[in-house]
Parts: C-alpha cells; structure tokens; sequence
C-alpha cells in the first residue's frame, strides 16, 4: 500500500512489521499473568508462595469431600491456621439447603472476622455508620469423590490464608471489618454460601466479596464481576488498585451475566444483592474434580497470579466506603496486555458504532466517486474474505473429529479438553493462517488489478457488521472496535490523501491494540468452552487475518517464512500424536459402581466409561453393552447414561436404613415421611422419580427448601450430602394422578473396601470426574397407586433385603 497501489513492501518496512507483530503476539501472551517466580522468600510481611504451597499440600493430602474423614482434619487445619494469625474463629454448623438444586447438608463453615484498626481511612471524611465489611471467600471442600482439590479450591483457600498472614504482619491499616468465609459443601450445591446468606448474622454486614475458585489447575487467573447492578463503580475501584496482571474484559462479563452461574459469589449476589469478585483460573481442564488436581499440577505462576489481585486488593478494599461500589451503568472494559485497564461507558458502544459505520458509507462513496475504490473491488474482496473464514470455520471442525478418528478415547476425559488440546488449539490456528494466507495469496495474483485498499472493504464490512450485532446484542464486546482503527484509518486517508496509501508500517502499528487484546483470547475461548468448539478459534484467528492479509500479501515472499509455518504445523501434530493416549501423568478417567435393586434384591456393576479399559473389564468384560440393566433402578439423565453394565452376585452391605410413613391429604395429595438413619458409609441420601408428579414441597429436619414446587420427570429431585450419621428426616409433599414410583437411594464411596477382589487401578488410570463412581448404591422403590385403596400405602416399610 505504498504510491502505487500494488507494489511490494520494502524489506526493511517487511522486517518492522514481522517484528511488530511477533512482539505484540509474545507480549499479549506473557502479560497475562505473573512468572512462576517465589518471590519474597524471607519477608514476613509479604505473600510467600511457598508458605501458601504449604497449605496446599496439607489441604490436598486426601480427598476431603463434605462427609469425608478428611473433610474434618481440613477443616480443623484451616481453623488453627486462621487462630494462629489471632482471628477469633467461629464454625457456622448449620443445616443448608439450596433450593436451586434441592440439595441439602449439614455444612461446617469456618468463618472469622478481623475488625476494624483504623476509624480514619483517608477516602471516608465522615465515619459511616453503617459501615460494611470486606470479605474473602474460598471454599474448602473437595469435590466428590476422588478429587484431592489442591486447585479447586486449595489454591483459593492458601491464597487467603497468605495474603491475609502478610497483610496482618505489615500491620496494615483498615477501616473495615475483614470477614473470612471459607465455606462447606460448595461442590454439592453452593450449599455453604447458602448457609452463610440465609443464616449468618455478619452476612448483613458484608459489603463486597473476593472469591477465589479454580476450574482447572494452571492458567492465567481471570477476574469477573457479578453484581445484579452495573460494574462502572467497581471497575472504578479495581483500575485503582493497580494490580500488576489484570486479566478482565466486559465481554467475558457480558457473557457470564447471560448464564446460570455456579460459584459461591453467585449465592452471594443472588439473595442478598451483595457484589464481588471471583477471580478463577481455568486452564489445564482435565485436571478439574479428578485425583490429578495435586499440588505439583497446580501451576506456580497461577498461585502467583491469584495472590497478586488479593495482595494489591485487600489493603485498598479494607480501606473503602463499600456502600459506594453499586452503580446503575456498566462499563466497557479490557486490558492492554497488563500495562492498563481501559474502560468507558456501554452508553458509548451504540454511537461509535453509528459515527464508523457513517464514516465507511462516506468514504466508500467518496472512494468509488473518486474512484480509488471500484465496485468490482469491493464485491471481489468478499471472496477472499468469506472463503477464509469459511474454510477456517471447516478446519476447526475437521481438527477436532481427525483428533478423535486418531484416538476415539479422546471422549473418555469427560472434561471436554485432552491432554493434547493445546496442541490441538495450536494446530487449527496454524493451519487456518496457512490456509488464509494462500487463499489471499491466489486471489491477489488472480486480480492482480485491485489494490490493497479494495479488498480491505469486505474484511472491514464484516467486522462492521460483527459489531454491530455487538452494539445491540452483546454490548460488553464493545471494544472489538479497535479492529476497525486499521482499516477505516486506512480509507480515511486515501480519501485524504488520494495519491497516496497509508505506509503498511503505520497500518500494522494502528492494528496493534486490536491483535494484543483479540490474539490471546482466541485459544482461551477454547479452553473454557471446550474442544468441540474449536470452529472458534479458527474462525476467530480468520477474522483476525483479513484484516492484515491484504497487507501481509505485499510482503516480500520467501520461501523460508512458509517453511517455518509448515515445521510449526509439523511440531502440533507430533506435539499431538505424543500427548494423545494415557500415561501415568496423564491418567485415563474411569468409572465402575455396584449398584443393589433392594426391592428384588439384584445387583449390577456398571460404568460410564464410553470404553471398558483394563480396570473395568475385570468385571465388565461381558457385560452389556447401554443403561437397560440400570433403567429404573439407578437415575440417569439422557447424556450421562452408563455404558456398560453386568449382574453379579450381590455382595453383604450394611442395609439403606429408613422408616416411610405416607398421609394422604385429598386423592391426589400425599405427604411423605422418610426418617433415613445414615450408615457409617453413606455419603448421599437421594429421592428421584421416573414419573410426571408435582412435588409441592420438601423439607429436612423441618426445614423447608423456599422455592416453588417443582413437576417432575425425571430422575433425581433431592439430594442429601451425609456428613453426620443421625437419622434425617426428609418430608415431601407431591400431587399425582397416577400410581407414582419413589427411589430412595443411599450411595456410599467404598467400592474398594467392600469389593477386596476388586484390582485397584493401574497408574495410568484415575477415578472419573463428574460421573458417579467407586460408589455402591442401593436403591429402593416406594410404590403408591393413588386411587387403589388397597396399595394405599408406601412398601416396603421395612429396611431392604440384604
Ligand atoms: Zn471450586
């Protein structure tokens, strides 16, 4: 794009602009969180990662699920640590129930509070009086049943404990309360935080929440918001505290105000309309709710990352008004590599994006009037641009199948991401710059007469109309604009200048901003929806190119730049083919439960696994293939069904332990009473039905889940997490027009001791996340047919059959 319009760049201009780019690409990459450096090695007055991994390693000894042995000596641990520091310390031992999930447990909160040093903090001239409290937030339980949770949420938990350790040493001054909440029976249904809102005198004092969680185990950490009002008064706060790598945009906060979320924050903002932060770190996903979320796995750099927001927050929120951070605008926001965090309002997306696209509609005019624009240019330039895209989208897709024709068990790691998915990632950005780089090339060389400039418009259309949706639909993306500063400036000086184009130099440093903040978000995308979508990142590295390829065509070709991105192509697959399998680092997730039918007394093993592996052909060799043993007996919704299942003999467990009384209100209405005793081994108490019943209401020990009632389908209605063995007494009241059938399931976690012929697993495979496992079950069918008076009641009454 220099005089004339279609001559080659200079070397040198090439030079600058391959350093530019490959400098902004490495930038936007390291920038996203700290070294993994232990920093502060003898200062007591400052965050210490190895102090902080010292928690770790005694929180993630066991797993330490809510009713677990473990659980207790955890709890006890994060107590003492938190008296050591001089904080009064309390247990909230309560019993919670969620009615987003219909879960129940009595939980064990450990919450202490840090009062106020200070009355004088230099942002309040007048003393508040109904001053709030900051609180900090992780959770400390595992989750169910074999994971070792050093990550999910050892980290988060260390992280506290730490930053708070150094921040009480330093004597620091604080004009609010510090309230520590390390909540209980977060993996079974936010159950704690439950407690914690509804239930806790101090949660009226709680003004702003830090929460620390954990999805994976390395990666940088991400901060978003939740609030039920705008975020401008909180972006406001955060940009002044200057933590070193803030990773934040609107977009992601966009899209999470748009989902069903699950974090303890959520109950917070939810119930008691009180607003936090979570800062969350989601990479190395495989490693999520298994016995591989260890110590060593969890990445140094992300512990570093996780105690650089709190380091930098808590002496600023402890010295806020927090009745100042709700706001009814939004803001948009993101940050350029971790220099800054620009923001501006929402109010602006909708008028910068009529002022461009005004500003495209002139100047193409203009262009075509003059014409240093022809129509023919502009139409052509659609081809390269759509094709790119296009075919980007199809290698993405085709990536990902190959990867599962090369290696069908892929889907065995119910996680979504494998252990060679950043190669994977890797490979479909290379292949969709390799391809769109062709694409233009051919089309350049085919019409050798447009310029540059020509097909700029079509990539400048689409990016257009890609914020326009955004404008109206998905406002927190609003700063995807600055992908158009590069071309609209481009046109705008043509117009300026007609005999001249803007030098390819100025063009790449206007690009710069948009590639820092868009390239090192594309894998990212990946990772946090999964490998199935990874069209994504293809696509999104496509929309990236053709906004540089008109320029990127006018360099110098050597052969030597096409042979570097072929070698790197080379080294994704061999990275690939290398990772792909199971290994002792990278364990093969495998489920194998017994389940008992009390009713008739039969006994089944059965899996999830989409493959039988050496560890579950030891009893499922011949088994059946599908759920049809299983139906009927065990819950299952339509995409977690098991796989393959056999009857066995059945073998001694101690007996699901209840007495079942029913009322019958008018004909149709029925209240239910379970008083379930709890075996040692029992670990969950669940009710599920198979038929179309409204369940009016339940209750445990008398306390009522406030939500509505609920028709139901199928599978499970209510959960009961075991953490202590006296007797629980579960009410429900349900409507039915037809017999109905009740299961009443007791699962315990003790596969191995009651099954001692069982061969434990081989290293390379690990117990499966998500899916139920190492579990026995028995489960036992309460039948009632309403207009028989003869059944007219539950059966059986007794405890079942051995
Ligand atoms: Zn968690």
């Amino acid at each position: 794009m220099q005089n004339n319009n279609n001559s080659h760049i200079s070397h040198l201009s090439a030079a600058i602009i391959g350093l530019l780019i490959l400098g902004t690409l490495v930038l936007g990459w390291l920038s996203q969180k700290p070294s993994d450096k232990a920093y502060a090695l003898n200062d007591e007055n400052k965050f210490s990662q190895q102090r902080a991994f010292e928690h770790i390693n005694v929180i993630a000894s066991k797993p330490h699920y809510t009713g677990s042995v473990a659980h207790n000596e955890v709890h006890d641990y994060i107590v003492q640590q938190l008296q050591t520091m001089g904080l009064e310390v309390e247990t909230q031992n309560t019993l919670a129930l969620s009615p987003y999930y219909y879960a129940s447990a009595y939980v064990a909160n450990i919450v202490a509070r840090l009062p106020a040093n200070s009355n004088n903090p230099a942002n309040i001239l007048t003393i508040q009086t109904d001053k709030k409290a900051l609180a900090l937030m992780s959770h400390y339980d595992s989750a169910v049943s074999s994971s070792l949770g050093a990550s999910d949420a050892g980290s988060g938990v260390a992280t506290i404990l730490e930053a708070l350790r150094a921040f009480i040493a330093s004597k620091q001054q604080h004009s609010n309360d510090i309230v520590v909440i390390i909540t209980d029976a977060e993996e079974v249904g936010l159950l704690g935080a439950q407690a914690f809102v509804e239930q806790h005198p101090w949660a009226k004092d709680i003004g702003l929440v830090l929460n620390f969680e954990a999805r994976g185990s390395g990666g940088a950490s991400f901060m978003l918001l939740e609030t039920n009002s705008g975020n401008s008064a909180l972006i406001e706060k955060f940009k002044q505290a200057n933590v070193p790598y803030p990773l934040a945009n609107s977009l992601m906060y966009s899209i999470y105000k748009m989902l069903p979320n699950d974090t303890d924050l959520t109950i917070f903002r939810d119930q008691a309309n009180i607003n936090g932060f979570n800062f969350a770190f989601i990479d190395d996903h495989f490693d999520y709710h298994t016995a591989q979320d260890t110590p060593e796995r969890l990445d140094r750099s992300t512990l570093n990352h996780q105690a650089s927001y709190l380091v930098a927050l808590l002496p600023l929120f402890a010295n806020t008004d927090l009745n100042t951070l709700k706001s009814d605008a939004d803001q948009v926001y993101f940050n350029l590599a971790n220099w800054l965090l620009v923001d501006y309002p929402f109010s602006w997306v909708l008028p910068i994006f009529i002022i461009l696209i005004a500003q495209f509609i002139i100047l193409l005019i203009v262009g075509l009037w003059r014409r240093t624009l022809t129509l023919a240019g502009l139409l052509l330039g659609f081809i390269p641009a759509l094709t790119s895209v296009l075919s980007a989208g199809g290698i993405g897709y085709l990536c990902w199948h190959w990867s599962l024709w090369l290696f069908p068990e892929f889907i065995d790691t119910p996680q979504g991401f494998t252990y060679s998915g950043h190669w994977l990632i890797a490979l479909a950005i290379l292949l969709s710059i390799i391809l769109n780089a062709a694409i233009y090339r051919w089309t350049e060389y085919k019409f050798a007469k447009i310029s540059p400039l020509e097909w700029l418009l079509a990539p400048t259309f689409l990016w257009l109309l890609i914020n326009g949706v955004i404008a109206l639909h998905l406002t927190g993306a609003g700063f995807l604009v600055l992908l158009l500063v590069a071309p609209l400036s481009a046109l705008a000086y043509s117009i300026v200048k007609p005999q001249k184009n803007i030098h390819p130099v100025i063009y790449i440093l206007l690009s710069l901003p948009g590639i820092l903040v868009l390239a090192p978000q594309i894998p990212m995308f990946v990772i946090g929806l999964g490998l199935s979508l990874l069209y994504i990142a293809s696509i999104l590295t496509s929309l990236l190119l053709i906004v540089l390829l008109p320029i990127w065509v006018k360099m110098p070709y050597f052969k030597w730049q096409q042979r570097t991105l072929e070698l790197a192509t080379l080294v994704c697959i061999i990275g690939l083919v290398i990772n792909t399998g199971y290994s002792q680092d990278q364990k093969k997730p495998s489920s194998l439960n017994y389940l008992l039918d009390g009713n008739s007394g039969k006994a089944m093993m059965f899996t999830y696994n989409p493959h039988l592996d050496i560890y579950t052909e030891q009893v499922l060799a011949t088994a059946d293939q599908g759920s049809e043993l299983v139906e009927g007996i065990y819950p299952m919704n339509p995409w977690r069904k098991p796989t393959f299942s056999r009857i066995v003999q059945a073998i001694d467990l101690a007996p699901l332990n209840y007495q079942a009384t029913q009322t019958n209100m008018t004909e149709n209405r029925f209240v239910v009473s379970l008083l379930v005793t709890p075996q040692a081994e029992s670990a969950r108490i669940q009710l599920a039905t198979d038929n179309a019943m409204m369940i009016e209401s339940i209750s445990v020990d008398g306390q009522a889940f406030t939500s509505e009632g609920k028709a139901h389908q199928r599978g499970f209605f209510f959960t009961h997490t075991v953490s202590q063995t006296k007797p629980i007494l579960i009410e429900f009241t349900y409507t039915a027009e037809q017999e109905v059938e009740i299961r009443l399931l007791d699962t315990r976690f003790d596969l191995a001791k009651v099954m001692p012929t069982l061969v434990t697993r081989p290293a390379f495979i690990m117990p499966s996340p998500f899916r139920l496992t190492d579990a026995t079950v028995i489960s036992e069918t309460l039948r009632y047919a309403p207009h028989n008076a003869e059944h007219n009641e539950l059966a059986p009454l007794a405890s079942a059959p051995q």
